[in-house]
């Protein structure tokens, strides 16, 4: 069996060698049994299923859910002289029935079906009299409804192994924490199989987090300046956004395009093909871009707007440094994305229940853009992987962050917070704690509360990044109803009691976006 899947490794595929956990998982495969395969983006996962299908008898049924990669993929097995077809709506009825023929004739290697096709009654039908060497579902995480990729028909791939229970499964994802692989695991009926999880670590990446101030351009500015000439991605939160930070950095000489789902698509594919094409140029999209990119050289992609979870950053900044050489991940956050992204969740028309996962989702991922211990370790945590720490390509290695201790600062902000009502915004209420007079505090007759100017001894950048860490920790939080004015929680009480201390990250000075961004 082994030099069996070399051989073809070899000649049907054109590589040298297996990499990663990719033999095991083939011979587990090839051999019968089910696996659960936990590969980062580009680690090879297709030719997990790929390899064990040509070296058993029958065909191997694809279930993939992105129709325009399983094109690609049947016309790249096609090249190499692999027996491929796939099922899915872009077939008329006559194409489709002879992809059907072929299979019931045993002429297919693998066939690539669409989740919805699968699961219609003529398909199901189809599969019984069909010979079938194994079962893929690639992008398992899709069954996960805690996942950020929920699809409705993935979870009734339960059919697979009660209607056939002998033909073995593999399942694939870049993107599964702990308990998204237990629910792939259960819905999928892989509890038994074996799990191969490889490293999600990509050393070559430098992860870095700045704190913003205002807009965040001047920092984004430096940062960019810092990789002159070099490609990359900048990833906006919306299309406005990304329309106009792609005009300002063109206006600041940068090699900029915008692309989002809303920009025509003749121009869409354009841009992508210039980005592709042509160094040091400047991709400013939104998340619609990136899905099957395989640029080996982006040398950095820059957050200016939180990602809505760590597992999408994960992924987006994966794009990054594909061909080993150094990259960096940088993130710029302010106080206003997190009001802003709790108040899109908070107002949002999903049920209650996505709500807390959708708020639990952005709280790790705060909990990362806060935390002042190595970042390469904190993600690699969110995907169960241990880490040592002290990897020395990140922020917090590099220049270790300082900590003071806020639980004094912490109490003046809540209870301002408190004696103005909890009507307002940070800025209002850092005014009253500085004692700076305004037209606000004035007609609020806010010069005469006990909380009036407690607060002289830090800056307004200093209260703002202490109103942030607030806001991250969960204790305030932004009426959506009032525009964001700041309200006490629940976790509120015992800071204002003086119960619980709290150490805070001192804020970085302006200069440090371009300190050490660059590898020696
Ligand atoms: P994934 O699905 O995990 O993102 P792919 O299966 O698309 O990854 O593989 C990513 C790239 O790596 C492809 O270009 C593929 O040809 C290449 N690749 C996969 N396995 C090997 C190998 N053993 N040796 C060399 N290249 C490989
Ligand atoms: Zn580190």
């Amino acid at each position: 069996m082994k030099d069996a899947a070399q051989e073809l490794l070899q000649t049907t595929f054109g590589h040298a060698g297996f990499r990663g956990e990719q033999a095991e998982i083939v011979e587990c495969v090839a051999s019968g049994n089910d696996a659960l395969v936990l590969m980062p983006t580009g680690g090879g996962k297709s030719l997990c299923y790929q390899l064990p299908a040509l070296l058993r008898d029958g065909c191997g049924i694809v279930i993939s859910p992105l129709i325009a990669l399983m094109q690609d993929q049947v016309e790249a097995l096609r090249q190499v002289g692999v027996r491929a077809a796939y099922l899915n709506s872009t077939l008329d009825a006559a194409e489709a029935a002879t992809v059907e023929r072929d299979l019931l004739d045993g002429n297919l290697d693998l066939l690539y079906v669409a989740p919805e096709r699968l699961l219609t009654p003529r398909c199901l039908n189809l599969l019984d009299r069909a010979s079938i060497s194994l079962f893929a579902i690639d992008e398992a995480h899709c069954v996960s409804q805690w996942g950020h990729d929920f699809r409705r028909e993935y979870r009734e791939l339960t059919v697979l192994h009660e209607r056939w229970p002998e033909v073995p499964r593999i399942a694939l994802t870049a993107t599964a924490d702990e308990p998204t692989r237990r629910e792939i695991a259960e819905r999928l009926g892989l509890e038994q199989a074996r799990r191969f999880v490889s490293s999600f670590d990509r050393p070559n990446i430098r992860y870095r987090v700045v704190q913003k101030d205002g807009s965040g351009q001047r920092a984004l500015l430096d940062f960019l300046h810092a990789h002159r000439g070099e490609s990359g991605i900048v990833y906006a939160f919306s299309r406005k956004r990304v329309e106009k930070i792609a005009e300002q950095l063109q206006a600041a000489g940068i090699n900029a395009l915008p692309y989002h789902a809303g920009i025509d698509a003749g121009i869409r594919a354009a841009n992508q093909r210039r980005f592709l094409q042509t160094d040091g140029v400047v991709m400013v999209a939104t998340i619609a871009f990136g899905m099957g990119i395989d640029k080996p050289d982006v040398r950095f992609v820059a957050h200016v707007d939180l990602p809505k979870s760590v597992e999408g950053y994960y992924q987006e900044t994966g794009r990054a440094g594909r061909d080993g050489a150094p990259a960096e991940a940088w993130l710029s956050y302010g106080l206003g994305d997190v009001v802003n992204l709790r108040m899109l969740i908070n107002q949002s028309e999903a049920g209650e229940e996505r709500k807390q996962v959708e708020l639990r989702k952005l709280d790790a991922l705060l909990g990362y853009c806060e935390s002042t211990e190595c970042r390469r370790q904190a993600l690699l945590g969110w995907f169960g992987e241990a880490h040592d720490g002290a990897c020395g390509n990140c922020d917090n290695c590099l220049e270790p962050p300082q900590t003071w201790d806020g639980t004094d600062a912490a109490r003046k902000a809540l209870s301002c917070v408190y004696r103005t009502g909890q009507r307002f915004g940070a800025g209002h209420v850092i005014d009253v704690l500085r004692g700076v007079q305004s037209d606000k505090v004035q007609r609020f007759g806010h010069d005469q509360l006990s909380t009036w100017g407690i607060g002289e001894d830090l800056d307004a950048r200093q209260w703002s990044g202490v109103f942030r860490q607030l806001v991250a920790l969960g204790l305030l939080e932004a009426d959506h109803e009032r525009h964001g004015a700041l309200q006490l929680t629940a976790l509120s009480g015992p800071v204002l009691r003086g119960e619980r201390s709290l150490m805070f990250r001192k804020e970085a000075p302006r200069s440090t976006a371009r300190r050490g961004s660059r590898s020696p």
